[in-house]
């Protein structure tokens, strides 16, 4: 039997492990995945090291870009993302890899329209890093939005002329995900209009207050369930090929 796993902390959500341990039953799989919670990124060591039978494990918040120095070799698109999150064990060699950049790219891609030449995007983590990899490659330009003013623009800068400009806006931070379901990014949301396509990360709630307010505005709205869905696809696909 082959055994699979998440790690990450705290580890609330079971979509992963729901996800592949059907995907096992259905297919008639012998495999099982589970979740591990590392309570600290050097916790990592010791779960490879009890576990030798692991096959490829996922990774989740807040050990995406903590999990680095402990493997072996990083995919380009990882190393250019900064991210990882699905680790592949191949010869005893840990090899890290970014599917989420793909789940991105599979999901937006039906919804891009000619007019969509321009996004925001909010936050500066790991998530914004696969956003970002994804426009580079479809020739989309970006403006971040941080409440770090080096990084980009504040939310406080948000006007009706930037948002005018930027028909696609993707959340890439936090905000409004389960349990804080009533929390939102600050931006002027009265300014988005029926040419928008604004794009949430988060997958629970299934519609967040960020796209609530943007769908009342007549955007198309999407939320992360099948990103999600598609980064696992890809991560199954690299642990067997
Ligand atoms: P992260 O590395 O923690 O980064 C989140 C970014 O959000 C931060 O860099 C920060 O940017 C901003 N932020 C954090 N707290 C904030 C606050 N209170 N107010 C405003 N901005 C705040 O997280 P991540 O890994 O990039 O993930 C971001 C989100 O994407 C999470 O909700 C995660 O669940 C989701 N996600 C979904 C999928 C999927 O498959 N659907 C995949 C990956 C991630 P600044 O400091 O620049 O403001």
């Amino acid at each position: 039997m082959k055994r699979y796993g998440l790690i990450g902390y705290p580890l609330k959500n079971s979509f992963s492990a729901n996800y592949f341990n059907k995907k096992f039953a259905d297919g008639n799989i012998d495999a099982l995945y589970q979740n591990f919670a590392l309570n600290n990124i050097e916790e990592f060591n010791a779960l490879i090291t009890e576990y030798i039978d692991l096959a490829g494990i996922n990774v989740t918040i807040p050990y995406k870009q903590q999990i680095i120095p402990f493997l072996n070799h990083l995919d380009p698109i990882a190393q250019k993302i900064n991210a990882v999150n699905t680790i592949k064990f191949k010869n005893n060699q840990l090899i890290g890899y970014n599917t989420d950049y793909w789940g991105f790219k599979k999901s937006i891609l039906p919804l891009l329209k000619e007019w969509h030449q321009s996004a925001l995007i909010l936050g500066s983590g790991g998530a914004a890093n696969a956003v970002k990899y994804v426009f580079d490659n479809l020739g989309i330009k970006y403006t971040t939005i941080s409440r770090n003013p080096e990084n980009g623009l504040t939310y406080e800068e948000l006007d009706k002329s930037v948002l005018r400009a930027h028909q696609i806006i993707i959340n890439c931070t936090p905000l409004g995900m389960f349990p804080n379901i009533e929390e939102c990014p600050p931006i002027p949301y009265q300014h988005i209009t029926n040419l928008h396509l604004v794009y949430d990360l988060i997958y629970l709630p299934d519609e967040t207050l960020f796209l609530k307010n943007s769908r009342l505005n007549n955007a198309v709205t999407k939320n992360g369930l099948e990103m999600l869905a598609y980064q696992a696809e890809k991560a199954w696909q690299i642990w067997n090929e």
